[in-house]
C-alpha cells in the first residue's frame, strides 16, 4: 500500500462540540450523544488514562480515513483499536496467542497495547495496510463508557495533529483539531501522560515496539519469558526501521532547537548556563526544561519546571504540556535536563529524544 495523506473530507469546517464529563459521575445523555456520533461514522476525541484519543468506528473504513485526514497522519501509520471487553478481541484477531490472555488478566483495562494477527473484518484503513492489528482496553471510565455506548470498537490514535505532542488535556485537542471533528469529551488532565506500551505478540518472542508505563520487567514477570525491545526504537540513526510505523516519524519537536544535556546534576547546570550565556551574547532568547530541584539555578530567559525527580509519574504527566508550552515561547534555543528516571525513564526519554531529534550533549 502506498503512503498517502488523506485530505480533509469536506472543505468546510464543522462545529466541534465540547462536553465536560465528570469521570465519577458520567452524564448518560452526553455519553449517548457521543456514542451516536461514533456509530454514525463521525469522530469524537475522548480522555484515556494515557493521552486523549481521537475516536472513530474501527470497522468503518471511512471513519478511519477521517481520522488520518483530521490529524494529517500518513496512511501507513496504523490505529489502535480500543475495546471495553476482552471477548471483543475475537472480533478483530485471527487467533489469540496464549500470552494475550495472561497480559489482559494482569494489565487490562490499562496502558498496554497488544499487536496480534488481524482477521478479515478489520478494514485495512484501520491497520494502515498491515495484516496485524493493535488492540487496547483503556482504563479511563469515560473511554470505557464511550466504547459501550457507541456499540462499536473504537479506532483511536492520539488526538493531536501529526508530529505535535500528544494531548494531555482537552485544550490541547482544541488547539489541534477544533473545526475538524464532531466532539471533544473533556474530563480534565490525563493521569499517565505518555502513550501506552506496545507489545508485539505475532513473532517468536514478544517484543516491545513502544516503551510506556508498563515496563519490560512487568511484562516479563507476567509472561514468565524474556521480552525483547525493538532495536529500531533505541537507535538514533535511521539504519534500523522500527516495527511500529509511527515510531519512525519525527515527533513532538518544538519549533525552537531542543538540546538535551545529560550528566551529573552540577555538571548539567553548569553546562546549560554556559550555553545559555553564549546564546544571550548572540542576542538569542533561551529556555530550559528543568526539575523542581534545579530550576532556580538557571540563568535562561524562561525556565519550565517539569516536576520533582522524586515523582517520575509527574514528570511523564507534564512532559507533553511542557513541549507544547515551548512552542508558545519565542525562544530560539531550549535546553533540557535528561530524565532517565528509575522505572519509566526509558519511556520518558524515548519521547524527549524524539523531540530533540536525538541531540544530546553528555557532560
Ligand atoms: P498513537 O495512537 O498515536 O499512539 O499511535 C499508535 C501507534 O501504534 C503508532 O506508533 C502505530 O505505528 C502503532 N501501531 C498500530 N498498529 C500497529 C500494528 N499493527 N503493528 C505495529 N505497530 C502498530
Ligand atoms: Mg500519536
Amino acid at each position: 500500500m502506498t503512503t498517502v495523506v488523506y485530505l480533509d473530507y469536506n472543505n468546510s469546517t464543522m462545529e466541534t462540540k465540547i462536553r465536560q464529563v465528570e469521570p465519577n459521575r458520567i452524564d448518560r445523555n452526553i455519553i449517548e450523544e457521543a456514542g451516536r456520533l461514533i456509530a454514525a461514522g463521525e469522530l469524537v476525541a475522548f480522555p484515556t488514562e494515557t493521552v486523549y484519543g481521537l475516536g472513530g468506528d474501527a470497522m468503518h473504513p471511512l471513519a478511519a480515513r477521517k481520522i488520518y485526514a483530521a490529524k494529517g497522519r500518513p496512511s501507513d501509520n496504523p490505529l489502535i483499536v480500543h475495546i471495553a471487553d476482552f471477548a471483543d478481541m475475537k472480533k478483530v484477531a485471527a487467533r489469540l496467542p496464549e500470552q494475550a490472555g495472561k497480559l489482559a488478566e494482569a494489565f487490562w483495562p490499562g496502558p498496554l497495547t497488544m499487536i496480534v494477527e488481524k482477521n478479515d473484518s478489520v478494514p485495512e484503513e484501520t491497520t494502515g495496510g498491515m495484516n496485524t492489528v493493535a488492540v487496547r482496553m483503556p482504563e479511563h471510565p469515560v473511554a470505557l463508557a464511550l466504547i459501550r455506548a457507541s456499540n462499536c470498537l473504537i479506532a483511536a490514535p492520539s488526538a493531536n495533529t501529526s508530529g505535535r505532542p500528544s494531548p494531555t488535556e482537552a485544550s490541547h485537542v482544541m488547539e489541534d483539531l477544533s473545526g475538524k471533528i464532531a466532539m471533544i469529551l473533556d474530563a480534565g488532565s490525563v493521569e499517565i501522560g505518555i502513550e501506552s506500551t506496545i507489545i508485539d505478540l505475532t513473532e517468536q518472542a514478544p517484543m516491545i515496539l513502544r516503551p510506556g508505563y508498563i515496563t519490560r520487567e512487568m511484562l516479563e514477570e507476567v509472561l514468565g519469558e524474556q521480552v525483547m525491545v525493538d532495536p529500531g526504537i533505541i537507535d538514533s540513526d535511521d539504519s534500523r526501521k522500527p516495527k511500529a510505523p509511527g515510531m519512525k516519524y519525527r515527533h513532538y519537536a518544538p519549533k525552537a532547537e531542543l538540546v538535551i544535556v545529560d550528566g551529573t546534576e552540577d555538571a548539567v547546570v553548569q553546562k546549560i548556563n554556559e550555553l545559555v550565556r553564549r546564546k544571550k551574547d548572540e542576542g538569542k532568547k533561551t529556555a530550559v526544561i528543568a526539575s523542581e530541584e534545579t530550576r532556580r539555578r538557571y540563568e535562561a530567559d524562561v525556565v519550565l519546571c517539569i516536576g520533582t525527580r522524586s515523582d517520575e509519574n509527574a514528570i511523564a504527566q507534564h512532559l507533553y504540556k511542557i513541549l507544547r508550552e515551548c512552542d508558545e515561547l519565542d525562544a530560539e534555543e531550549i535546553y533540557s535536563e535528561s530524565f532517565q528516571t528509575p522505572r519509566i525513564g526509558s519511556a520518558i526519554m524515548n519521547r524527549l529524544l524524539k523531540a530533540a531529534g536525538h541531540t544530546v550533549i553528555t557532560v
